[in-house]
């Protein structure tokens, strides 16, 4: 069995500090310089969601509380996902905003 997360930012609260970026081991953020928020920074992004892994180390860094981590358990060789009969989102929830 192995996990995949879904994460989610409150992109209106972030400040740019780049801490969640740093904690992502699988270098799976960034900061968004296409947007500015209603603070002025440019606020993170996830560039490739399907490689989360839920560990949320993100969430855990955030000054802010800005990131929500939900953690799904998928079945492993080819058997399928096994939280796909439920709604995405539906898993551990892991930090809340
Ligand atoms: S939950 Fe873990 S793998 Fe997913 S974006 Fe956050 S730090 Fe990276
Ligand atoms: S740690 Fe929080 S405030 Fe800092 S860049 Fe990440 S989401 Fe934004």
């Amino acid at each position: 069995m192995a996990t995949q997360g879904t994460v989610t930012f409150n992109r209106d609260i972030c400040k740019g500090c780049g801490l969640c970026v740093t904690a992502c081991a699988t270098h799976l953020l960034v900061l968004d310089e296409s947007e500015i928020n209603r603070k002025g920074y440019h606020p993170v992004m996830i560039i490739d969601p399907a490689r989360c892994n839920g560990c949320a180390n993100c969430a855990l860094m955030c000054p802010d509380q800005g990131i929500t981590v939900t953690q799904d358990r998928i079945a492993c060789e080819g058997v399928g996902r096994e939280g796909a009969a439920r709604e995405r989102g539906a898993g551990r929830q892991l930090v809340h905003v």
